[in-house]
């Protein structure tokens, strides 16, 4: 008995993981807000340290794992929106006027 309820715990442990009743999509958002959401949905994960490791291990390009924002296989605090990056303004450099004789 003791064997079979060890080869059930990753089943049990898969019932337990709240993203099976989420739309995949939204642990690959785009939206501040969706990204926030499938955070707070891995909270109460009993995986989530180790879907955090995996997703570090296999350097993950994207997507919330373990209740974090993966980019580029690192965890980030939030996501860059998409679009052209944010145009530098340099600051105007004053050129002497020159006096025009009369
Ligand atoms: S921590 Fe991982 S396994 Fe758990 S709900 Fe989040 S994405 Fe799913």
């Amino acid at each position: 008995m003791t064997l079979l309820l060890e080869l059930m715990a990753p089943f049990e442990a898969h019932t337990a993981m709240p993203c099976t009743d989420e739309d995949p999509e939204l642990f690959f958002a785009e939206s501040p807000s969706d990204i926030e959401l499938a955070k707070l949905v891995c909270g109460p994960c009993p995986l989530r340290q180790e879907c955090l490791a995996g997703a570090l291990a296999r350097r993950e390009p994207h997507g919330v794992w373990g209740g974090e924002l993966l980019v580029g296989g690192e965890v980030v605090a939030r996501k860059r929106p998409r679009g052209r990056p944010r145009k530098i303004v340099e600051p105007a450099i004053e050129t002497p006027s020159r006096e025009v004789a009369a």
